[in-house]
């Protein structure tokens, strides 16, 4: 599965600055696995098959970044896609998605770093009357292990060299600094 993420131009190395405000030499665009929807097929089934178990009724991820992943995942399970999106900062389920008292609902995301995001979805899906029945990622790359109510699965786990501005070993070659997302 690294292997693939690689192909897909997934992982990219260089000097970035990451939403946290500090600089690595690598960066997840996870984007780029979707660009070719063979490759979005395989990871969709990939997770498919960790989370088959459970049965859901329901994939739900968050926008941007889970919505084509959680109609890939749901394809192989032959449940419901779904996505949330955040309106004024608050997370929300729009577009008249709806979620029945006891469904089974699965979340998906495609990198996990503090699951600040899958919570939030967690959050909306109880809200709707669904339970959440676990919690899978393509990239987990998170420095502290991640401690969710439901089982977590990733297909992946890649933790990034992370440098303090002040103390970058990049910056002092005077390595270009990209901010991931303006990079044409
Ligand atoms: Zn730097």
């Amino acid at each position: 599965m690294l292997d693939l993420l690689v192909q897909a131009g997934a992982i990219l190395e260089g000097h970035f600055l990451l939403s946290s405000g500090k600089h690595s030499s690598r960066y997840i665009q996870c984007a780029k696995i979707f660009e070719r929807p063979n490759y979005g097929e395989k990871i969709g089934k990939a997770i498919a098959e960790k989370i088959a178990h459970h049965e859901p009724h329901v994939v739900i991820g968050p926008a941007l970044g889970g919505v084509i992943l959680a109609y890939e995942v749901a394809r192989h399970l032959n449940a419901r896609a779904m996505f949330t999106e955040r309106e004024d900062g608050q997370m929300k389920l729009r577009r008249n998605f709806h979620i029945e008292r006891g469904e089974r609902i699965a979340i998906v995301e495609d990198v996990t770093t503090t699951g600040k995001s899958v919570l939030e979805v967690a959050e909306v899906v109880q809200k709707h009357g669904g339970i959440v029945c676990c919690i899978a990622s393509i990239v987990d790359r998170s420095i502290e292990k991640l401690s969710f109510d439901v089982p977590f699965y990733f297909l992946v786990k890649l933790e990034l060299p992370i440098f303090e501005p002040d103390d970058c070993p990049l910056c002092r070659q005077n390595v270009p600094l990209i901010k991931p997302g303006s990079r044409k």
